[in-house]
């Protein structure tokens, strides 16, 4: 009930001040996580990524994200077309820049991920489209897996 600008949204189970997610995260995770930056298209480090395994959230280490929901989007970010759990992120209307899009946060700690887009045509079970920072996760490889 402290914060006035996320009243709508449940609190986060991990909080913390902006000087002690500065020393958890480095200046580029915390310009995306902690301020809703957005990395360059094409130079995530997961864009392609088809190893197997699921992928965390780099500032609390939640699962948010499964390589079995992983799909070629060719937009230049990580995509999937859905969460790992229905509860593991969370959606907030974003009107930022002009444009209407949907938010994507860490259910977590509400750290910023990247955005959701419906509809697109894309060949997969929900067409939509969890477009993430690769900054924003961290991929933890499936035991034995070869890729
Ligand atoms: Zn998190």
């Amino acid at each position: 009930m402290s914060s006035d600008s996320e009243t709508s949204l449940p609190a986060p189970k991990i909080q913390l001040t902006p000087q002690e997610w500065k020393a958890r995260l480095n200046p580029q995770e915390y310009a995306v996580l902690r301020e809703a930056g957005t990395e360059r298209a094409y130079t995530g480090e997961y864009t392609d990524t088809e190893t197997e395994g699921v992928y965390e959230c780099r500032a609390c280490g939640a699962e948010l994200f499964r390589s079995t929901e992983k799909f070629h989007s060719h937009c230049g970010w990580p995509s999937f077309f859905d969460p790992a759990g229905s509860d593991a992120v969370i959606l907030r209307e974003d009107n930022s820049l002009g444009m209407r899009r949907v938010e994507v946060l860490c259910a977590n700690c509400h750290s910023h991920l990247g955005h959701v887009f419906e509809g697109e045509g894309y060949p997969t079970p929900t067409d939509k489209r969890y477009c993430i920072n690769s900054i924003s996760l961290r991929l933890k490889p499936v035991e034995g897996s070869t890729s």
